[in-house]
């Protein structure tokens, strides 16, 4: 790694002091109709002394919505100005800022549920605690927030400190970068699906990825950083063959990976499986992807759209369709990638690729797996999965 790929002298921006970057673009990427909402998110980095590889992860220190805030200041009776003291160095700030930037207010761990039954004398919260009832303590932390303890096991008698003491110090996020800086100098691009789900009656919304859907507008700045990922990089001879799987925000790598291989003029070929839920609203850069084939920077495009027919057709479907010439690519050198959904996906994905090795090389499963290992010991299986 070139010391210049990030800076690092004093003052240098990183994950303890991020840069203000402003926003240039933030779009919605899905089209009238989808279920999903995918924004495409441009960040200016100039005069920051940043930089990246393609490969590498850019870290958001997001903000809580203000309405999850009022809500859980209204249930407290606490008055947002209260001042309160935080972090090693003890700053002081307000409640309201406290709860806005500096802790996690949307989650719930048994941690939090012990430490705050000295502040209720709620008895269903001290039987809750009890060893006996341990599978109904996990059941309730699970899916539920602050704000759902606040209002379960209430009145609450804690002051402004107490309840900020209770808090996890806020996680920064990190999105797979998505553009490369020699295609767009000074700027880092990002594909942030917006986090939102129902449970126990309530509608949640992830911090970052919706702060960046609903709140974030253009000429706003957001603090970032970049982190370096030394396990997902293109291969450093150009004339290598690189297959990209990376279905929805999966693709967000390898956009950076086809720009920087469009400005290099690289000559190896490239395949990329997308996959999405429909082809007419979910295609993410579907205009930019075909024309990099177009132009030839792509080679091949195959797309797995699961809900535009009866039988859901994924990312790991198209790669057994096209298994022969799959395995061809591997045997003359091509370097795997994948990106996106760590839970299913990823795994389908290395299935899949197990039984292609099985099957056209003429394998038996152990030999498909010591085939498997030795791309990976090669630097050829890389994996960004989340
Ligand atoms: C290296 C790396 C790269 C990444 N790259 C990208 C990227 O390119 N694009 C991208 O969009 N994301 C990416 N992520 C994920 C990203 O960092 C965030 O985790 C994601 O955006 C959610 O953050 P949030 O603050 O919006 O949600 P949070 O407030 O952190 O909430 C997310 C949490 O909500 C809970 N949850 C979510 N859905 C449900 C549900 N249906 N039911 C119950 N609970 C649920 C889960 O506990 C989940 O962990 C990446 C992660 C890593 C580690």
């Amino acid at each position: 790694m070139q010391s210049t790929d990030v800076q690092k002298g004093p003052g240098a921006y990183s994950r303890t002091n991020p840069f203000p970057a402003k926003v240039l673009k933030n779009v919605n990427l899905n089209g009238t109709g989808s279920k999903k909402e995918t924004r495409h998110l441009e960040l200016s980095l100039q005069g920051s002394d940043l930089s990246y590889l393609p490969g590498y992860a850019l870290g958001i220190v997001p903000q809580n919505d203000p309405e999850l805030v009022a809500a859980l200041l209204e249930e407290l009776k606490l008055d947002g100005d209260t001042i309160v003291t935080v972090g090693k160095e003890g700053d002081s700030l307000t409640l309201k800022d406290a709860l806005t930037n500096h802790f996690e207010i949307t989650l719930l761990s048994k941690k939090i549920l012990q430490q705050a039954v000295e502040y209720s004398e709620n008895e269903a919260l001290r039987n809750l605690l009890l060893a006996e009832n341990a599978n109904q303590l996990k059941e309730y932390t699970n899916g539920r927030d602050l704000l759902d303890m606040l209002r379960d096991f209430g009145p609450w008698k804690a002051s402004a400190q107490e309840i900020v003491s209770l808090l996890r110090k806020m996680t920064p996020r990190l999105y797979s970068i998505a553009s490369s800086i020699a295609a767009h100098p000074d700027e880092v691009h990002l594909t942030i699906g917006a986090v939102r789900y129902t449970t126990h009656g309530r509608e949640r919304k992830g911090v970052c990825s919706v702060q960046v859907a609903e709140r974030i507008q253009e000429g706003d700045t957001l603090p970032v950083f970049v982190q370096i990922n030394k396990h997902f990089h293109l291969p450093e001879a150009q004339e290598k063959d690189i297959i990209m799987v990376g279905p929805g925000t999966g693709i967000a790598p390898f956009r950076s990976f086809i720009e920087e291989r469009a400005v290099t003029k690289a000559t190896g070929r490239s395949w990329l499986f997308f996959g999405d839920q429909h082809a007419a609203t979910d295609f993410l850069y579907q205009d930019e992807l075909e024309g990099y084939q177009q132009d030839g920077v792509l080679t091949k495009i195959d797309a797995a759209f699961s809900r535009d027919s009866e039988q859901k057709v994924y990312v790991q479907h198209k790669m057994l369709e096209n298994s022969q010439e799959l395995f061809e690519w591997l045997e003359q050198g091509a370097y795997f990638y994948v990106c996106g959904d760590k839970t299913n996906m990823a795994k389908d994905v290395h299935n899949a690729l197990l039984q292609i090795i099985e099957q056209e090389g003429k394998l038996s499963a152990e030999e498909a797996e010591a085939y498997l290992s030795e791309l990976q010991k090669q630097g050829r299986y890389q994996r960004d999965v989340y």
